[in-house]
């Protein structure tokens, strides 16, 4: 296994559209040997989640830490489908932009299938956050990077949101069109404890599928928040 070299915002490789890989190819040695590797430098960046083409690998294969829980998992040809109008804004970071961090709304529930690192396919519910880095890492595949996503207002350089929190001039009314004043509810209720959050997941529905409980939601938003993630 090898940690990776990641592609920066500029290069070409980002921007491009990921090919699907083929599965009768997963088994193969080249595409356990990527997703091997992907795994070695997630790990070694502390990141949340990575998608090959940020290790100039343009094939659609994301990994990504949904929690202590569910753990880290191997998407291969993943397909994301909002499940709701319901938008929740996170602050962002990722490897690729490095020192940055932006609010971005994203549906705050998906669906995801895919196929995991054996072939088999695999479809999750996520909401909050698990749904915001499943969307994230996702994008990649598409050459979407978060900044093309980001209320610019909200940009900070990692130190200073460290020291002064999430756009602490307060959201404006182009700080996610839909989040509206759930958004800042939750805002405000987070800052208490845990300043680098923007906003909490909300509960899932009752009877609603979904990966990952409050608690592994919480502590995977802590651990991303001292991360260069993504
Ligand atoms: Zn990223």
């Amino acid at each position: 296994m090898s940690i990776l070299r990641v592609a920066r915002l500029g290069h070409p490789v980002l921007r491009m559209v990921a090919d699907p890989v083929d599965p009768a190819d997963i088994p193969g040695d080249d595409v356990q040997r990527l997703i091997a590797d992907m795994l070695e430098t997630v790990d070694a960046y502390d990141g949340a989640g990575l998608a090959a083409p940020q290790v100039h690998v343009s094939r659609r294969v994301v990994v990504l830490h949904l929690g202590d829980e569910a753990g880290m998992r191997v998407w291969i040809n993943p397909v994301v489908t909002p499940l709701t109008d319901e938008m929740v804004v996170t602050m962002e970071g990722c490897l690729s932009v490095p020192g940055l961090r932006g609010a971005v709304a994203r549906p705050a529930a998906v669906e995801v299938q895919a196929l995991d690192q054996h072939g088999a396919p695999v479809r999750l519910h996520l909401r909050g956050f698990a749904a915001v880095v499943a969307q994230h890492e996702c994008d990649h595949l598409d050459g979407v990077l978060y900044v093309d996503r980001v209320d610019p207002r909200t940009l900070a350089f990692l130190e200073e949101y460290r020291r002064f929190g999430a756009f602490p001039w307060g959201t404006d009314e182009d700080t996610g069109e839909d989040t509206g004043e759930d958004t800042d509810e939750d805002t405000d209720e987070d800052t208490g404890e845990d300043t680098d959050e923007t906003a909490s997941p909300d509960p899932p529905a009752e009877g609603e599928e979904h990966l990952l409980d409050d608690d592994a939601l919480e502590s995977w938003a802590e651990s991303i928040s001292d991360q260069d993630t993504n």
